[in-house]
C-alpha cells in the first residue's frame, strides 16, 4: 500500500529531490501540493497528474483535513515556517514529516511535539543520513567498537553560499546561518556516532563578510564534550567549499566519510585495509519517506522523531550561547 503525501512548499528541494524521489517510493506517492505560487500549481498539476481538488495554498491548507487521499504532510518551507505548518498539520489530523532543522528554537520544537502528541499522529524529521547505508555502517562500527572505543570525532559541513538576498541569510526566516542549515549534519553525525548527547559546548564564530552575514552566522567551530569522555571538534561555514566529512578516532584505528553529507557520491574509509565501508548509492529521500510510511502502515513509532530535532536545537542553542557569552555553555536537558 502507498500512503498519500502532500508537499508543502514547492521550492528547490521539493522540485529537484522530493518529487522525483516520490516516483521511486514503494510506500509513498505524491497526492497533493500546497503552494503560494499559482504558476507552480499549474506546472505541478500537469507534470504529476494532480487534480484541482488536491491543490492548496497557505490559506486553504487547513482544508486538507477533509482530504482522505492525504495521509502525510511534508513541510519543505523556510525554517521559521516549520512550527506553524506542523501544528496546523497536526490540527488537520495528519501525520507530519518536517524538514531539518526542525524549527528555529527548542521551544518551537516542544510545541510541535506537543501538538502532534495531542493529535495522536506521528512526527518525523528529515534527517536523511540516518537511513543512508554508509552512515549506518559507521554507527555500527562505533557501537560495536570494531576499532575499539571511540575517543574523538572531527566533523564539518559547509559550502559557499551564493545569492545574498536568499531567505537562508535572513534570521527571521532561517533562524541562523550555516549552523542551522548544514552544521546540523555534522552535529548529528557526532550524536549518532557516540549514541550520546553533548553536555558542554565551547564555540567561536568568525565573520569575514559582515555585510552579507549581517543577520546570521558565517563560520562557527565548536567543541563538544560527551558523557563518556568523547570530545568532538566540529565546524560549519557559508564562506567556502570543501568541508563535508567526519573522522572517528578510536583506540585501535580510525574510520570516516568524505564526502559525508551530499545526496550522492558518498565515500567511507577505514584505517584497516580489510575493513571497508562500501555500499551502492540509495536515494536518501525515497528511503526516508518509505521508512516513515512503513512505520505508519505498521503502527510502529518512527525515528528520528520530533525529540531528535529538539535535541539538535538544544545543542545549537548551547553553541550560540557559548559564542555570545564567550565561555563554555551547558546543553539544556530535554
Ligand atoms: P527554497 O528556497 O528552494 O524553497 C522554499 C519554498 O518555500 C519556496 O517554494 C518558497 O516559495 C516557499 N516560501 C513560502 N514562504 C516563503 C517566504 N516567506 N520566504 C521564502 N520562501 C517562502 O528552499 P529549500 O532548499 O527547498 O529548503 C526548504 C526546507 O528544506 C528548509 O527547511 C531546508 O533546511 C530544507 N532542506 C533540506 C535538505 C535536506 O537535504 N534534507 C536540503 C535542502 C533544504
Amino acid at each position: 500500500k502507498k500512503l498519500g503525501w502532500a508537499l508543502v512548499g514547492l521550492g528547490s528541494l521539493s522540485k529537484n529531490q522530493i518529487a522525483p524521489a516520490l516516483q521511486k517510493t514503494k510506500h509513498a506517492r505524491l497526492a497533493a501540493i500546497v503552494t503560494g505560487t499559482p504558476a507552480k500549481a499549474t506546472e505541478w498539476k500537469a507534470k504529476y497528474a494532480i487534480p484541482d481538488s488536491h491543490v492548496y495554498d497557505y490559506e486553504t491548507f487547513d482544508k486538507i483535513a477533509e482530504n482522505p487521499d492525504v495521509d502525510v504532510i511534508y513541510i519543505v518551507l523556510p525554517n521559521s515556517m516549520h512550527e506553524e505548518f506542523v501544528v496546523r498539520g497536526a490540527k488537520a489530523g495528519k501525520h507530519v514529516f518536517c524538514e531539518k532543522p526542525m524549527a528555529n528554537s527548542a521551544e518551537e520544537c516542544r510545541k510541535m511535539i506537543a501538538a502532534m502528541k495531542a493529535a495522536g499522529k506521528q512526527l518525523g524529521v528529515g534527517y536523511r543520513c540516518q537511513f543512508e547505508p554508509h552512515h549506518r555502517e559507521c554507527m555500527r562500527l562505533a557501537k560495536e567498537k570494531v576499532f575499539g572505543p571511540l575517543k574523538f570525532i572531527e566533523a564539518g559541513f559547509g559550502f559557499q553560499i551564493g545569492d545574498p538576498k536568499q531567505w537562508r541569510l535572513r534570521k527571521e526566516l532561517a533562524g541562523g546561518g550555516a549552523l542551522m542549515d548544514v552544521g546540523v549534519y555534522a552535529l548529528q553525525a557526532c550524536r549518532y556516532l557516540t549514541g550520546e548527547e553533548p553536555v558542554e559546548i565551547t564555540a567561536q564564530e568568525v565573520k569575514t563578510d559582515p555585510v552579507k552575514f549581517a543577520e546570521v552566522d558565517e563560520t562557527i567551530s565548536w567543541s563538544m564534550k560527551f558523557p563518556s569522555g568523547v570530545v568532538a571538534s566540529v565546524m560549519t561555514t557559508y564562506a567556502f567549499n570543501g568541508a563535508n566529512f567526519f573522522t572517528a578516532i578510536c583506540e585501535k584505528g580510525r574510520f570516516g566519510m568524505d564526502p559525508a553529507y551530499s545526496y550522492d557520491g558518498l565515500k567511507g574509509w577505514t584505517s584497516k585495509p580489510d575493513v571497508k565501508i562500501e555500499f551502492p548509492a540509495v536515494d536518501h529521500f525515497a528511503t526516508e519517506m518509505d521508512a516513515f510510511s512503513e512505520a505508519i502502515l505498521n503502527g510502529k513509532p518512527f525515528a528520528p522523531a520530533g525529540e531528535e530535532g529538539l535535541r539538535d536545537l538544544l545543542a545549537v542553542e548551547a553553541i550560540y550561547r557559548s559564542i555570545k557569552d564567550g565561555k563554555a555553555a551547558k546543553v539544556e536537558a530535554m
